[in-house]
């Protein structure tokens, strides 16, 4: 219902919607891309290090030993990197400083669901880029005109991952500025952080929520050309990424051993899993994410998660014309894939 009080833009957008958290024990949770396995073990103790009077303090609005510590990981600059309150934070600062009201957002269709929520909120107006019909990205030739696109690669809830040269050569044509949304990128076979250190328009967005297992600590990072990073700086609030948060994900960036031995696990069960649900008749799109993406042979898709959900088994369904008859599976441990297996075996699915 309309309120005068409110925003004509945002009396008229959606909101967005979240994946469900139930908070029942019992659940197998393979919704929201979170990761099976805990963040690395200096995670855990820097949290035992903490103290509680330290909280009396603001946090450095700068993020500035984390920056360094993001800065050596990709071989750039403290200052070609920001941080934000999970990687939507980052987003929204994005937003904020590279789209006049009048502009435009632009994004793949279908993609994270996120970006044309946060456009219309701002009344900005969206531009989509169809995939072709296996969901892979087709990056237009003569580009897109739009002065910010989120190009997510690889791509939610697909998990294709578009080629360097295919981004390069789209980032080449865009004169406006090309996020590179990489949440699923420690998943994949490559990156484009070359391109966001190399080219003056491209940004990389990277989050802790998913291969370091820190979804509840909400860390994300863009590292970019310096102007850009500190546009992003000034639309930024002062305190967008509190004390605790920076303690433990400056623990979780520095053992990068750990997070990676976590993803290779979540890969050999995306190869197994990926080969159980084609046999059983599924199709399956190739992922370099940490979930699947596929149409069941033989019930409608939305039937699927309905009777998956019934069963206290949660996968991700999106309704709409191109992604209504798949489904999206979170990959989790061997034994809740094994539960989702026997389940959807049993249903004939
Ligand atoms: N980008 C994409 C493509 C995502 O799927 C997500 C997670 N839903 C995010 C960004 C946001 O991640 P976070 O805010 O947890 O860093």
């Amino acid at each position: 219902m309309n309120n005068s009080l409110i925003r004509a833009s945002v009396n008229a957008a959606p909101g967005y919607v979240p994946g469900e958290q139930p908070r029942d024990a019992g659940v197998i949770k393979l919704n929201t891309n979170e990761n099976p396995y805990p963040p690395s073990p200096a995670v855990r103790e820097a949290l035992a290090g903490l103290s509680a009077s330290s909280l009396r303090l603001y946090p450095d609005p700068m993020c500035k030993a984390l920056r360094e510590a993001i800065a050596r990981l990709h071989g750039c600059a403290p200052a070609n990197v920001i941080c934000g309150n999970g990687s939507d934070d980052l987003l929204t600062l994005c937003i904020s400083a590279f789209v006049e009201n009048d502009g435009a957002v632009g994004f793949l269709d279908p993609s994270y669901s996120l970006y044309p929520v946060m456009a219309r909120l701002r009344g900005l107006r969206t531009v989509s880029v169809e995939l072709g019909a296996r969901f892979e990205s087709r990056l237009p030739p003569e580009g897109v005109p739009c002065p910010l696109f989120f190009l997510t690669n690889p791509n939610a809830p697909t998990g294709y991952l578009c080629p360097k040269d295919e981004v390069r050569a789209f980032c080449r044509r865009q004169r406006g500025v090309v996020v590179i949304d990489e949440a699923y990128v420690d998943f994949a076979s490559g990156d484009c952080m070359e391109l966001a250190l190399g080219l003056d328009n491209a940004i990389c967005l990277r989050t802790l929520s998913k291969s370091h297992s820190l979804a509840g600590l909400r860390l994300g990072y863009a590292v970019g050309p310096e102007p850009l990073v500190n546009a992003l700086f000034k639309v930024k609030e002062s305190y967008n990424v509190d004390r605790i948060t920076q303690a433990l994900a400056l623990a979780a960036i520095s053992d990068p051993a750990s997070m990676r031995a976590g993803v290779e696990k979540v890969k050999a069960t995306r190869a197994r899993f990926s080969r159980i649900l084609s046999d059983m008749g599924f199709d399956v799109y190739p992922s370099e994410s940490n979930f699947i993406w596929a149409r069941p042979g033989a019930r409608p898709a939305g039937e699927v998660y309905r009777e998956l959900a019934r069963r206290r088994i949660y996968v991700r369904h999106f309704e709409g014309p191109r992604t209504g008859d798949c489904i999206r599976i979170t990959i989790g441990a061997d034994g809740d894939m094994d539960a989702l297996a026997a389940a959807l075996r049993d249903m004939r699915a």
